[in-house]
């Protein structure tokens, strides 16, 4: 998505080798029209596929999932990450350990929301290890519900989740793939040209 790819070439600041920050319009202000963009995209992507629930995390996968849900017409349904007030029956848990934080939360729905017959859409912000990714598919599993795929706005190819994941059998759409954050740059995955995991598979 060259919009996507403009903005973290603009904005975007390596931290480390492994960390891209992108506040200034995904993780913490938050740019409107790119996100109307990334929810046009994705509902593009996964269109005709009869998806009924979107399922992120906060607080990052809520904007971007947002979007989605409003072009494909359905709700959205965020998993916590801390114990709420107001969400305490009947809830579906699994454990995430964060890549950026360094520090493992137990996340939970509402077993009101997602429910045996829905086919879901995961959206997230970044696609790191795969955790946060997995925990939200074991969400839906458990809810008995049918997973359609993944949407993730920005996909860290050289880390391990983009393998993880596909290697799992998972449809997983990045709508940008960084190759390498060496030397302070963001170095992005050359479209068409296929990983190394992907030559090998
Ligand atoms: P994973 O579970 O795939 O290891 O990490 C995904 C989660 O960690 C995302 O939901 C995102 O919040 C956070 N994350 C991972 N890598 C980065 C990064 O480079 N920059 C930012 N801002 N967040 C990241």
């Amino acid at each position: 998505m060259e919009l996507l790819k403009r903005k973290i070439e603009l904005e975007g600041r390596v931290i480390s080798d492994h960390v891209l920050k992108v506040d200034s319009f995904l993780n913490h202000q938050v740019d409107p029209h790119l996100m109307a963009a990334i929810g046009k995209e994705f509902a593009a992507r996964f269109q005709n596929m009869g998806i009924t629930k979107i399922l992120t995390i906060e607080s990052s996968g809520i904007a971007p999932g947002l979007m989605t849900a409003l072009e494909l017409n359905v709700p959205i349904i965020f998993a916590r990450k801390r114990n709420s007030l107001t969400l305490v029956n009947d809830l579906i848990t699994s454990t995430v350990h964060s890549f950026t934080k360094k520090e493992t939360n137990e996340i939970s729905i509402s077993n009101q929301y997602i429910v045996p017959g829905d086919k879901v859409l995961i959206i997230d912000d970044f696609l790191a290890n795969g955790q946060a990714a997995l925990g939200l598919v074991d969400l839906v599993q458990k809810a008995g519900a049918e997973m359609v795929g993944i949407g993730i706005v920005i996909e860290k190819s050289f880390q391990e989740g983009s393998n993880l994941l596909r290697k799992e059998g998972f449809r997983v759409e990045s709508l940008v793939r960084i190759k390498s954050l060496e030397n302070g740059r963001v170095t992005f995955l050359q479209e068409g040209v296929s990983t190394r995991y992907e030559q090998i598979i």
